[in-house]
């Protein structure tokens, strides 16, 4: 994954040094790149009403030391959240953060997909939806330790 990753981002650059997208070059990275893990590069903070995205000059965002699938930009938004994330952290359908070009696509395509009745199709889909949904991120050390089994902020 780590390659396809590479290969996936050197194409996003190509793609900017063409000049042909007048968005600025972090917002086509925020929309595009992707992670070694499959999900998106730059996260967006998981505090209800924040919606700070990664990138720039936000510096990296830190993510929650149990789970590491939730990403926050600060201290105080990891701490706000804690009480509607402690429900979900760790559970198994918890799922990476992906792109909203991803979820688009699972949405649209491979959830419908999945109906067919081509076993060929299900089982392709189904491997789609396995590399979005990957926790791969969860054993990259992507973070300090700040939220521990009881919920406890830890620095
Ligand atoms: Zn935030
Ligand atoms: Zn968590």
């Amino acid at each position: 994954m780590e390659m396809q990753a590479k290969t996936f981002n050197d194409h996003v650059d190509e793609y900017i040094r063409k000049g042909t997208d007048m968005r600025r070059k972090l917002d086509i990275e925020r929309a595009a790149k992707i992670r070694s893990s499959g999900g998106a590069m730059f996260k967006v903070c998981k505090a209800e009403q924040c919606n700070l995205q990664e990138g720039g000059n936000t510096g990296s965002f830190k993510c929650c030391g149990k789970c590491k699938l939730a990403f926050y930009c600060s201290l105080g938004c990891q701490r706000a959240h804690w009480r509607d994330h402690k429900i979900i952290c760790g559970s198994a359908d918890q799922t990476e953060q992906t792109l909203p070009s991803q979820q688009t696509l699972e949405m649209h395509i491979l959830n419908p997909l999945l109906e067919s009745t081509d076993e060929n199709v299900k089982q392709y889909c189904n491997a789609m939806k396995v590399g979005l949904n990957s926790r791969v991120a969860a054993s990259l050390g992507c973070g300090l330790n700040i939220s521990g089994e009881s919920g406890a902020i830890s620095s």
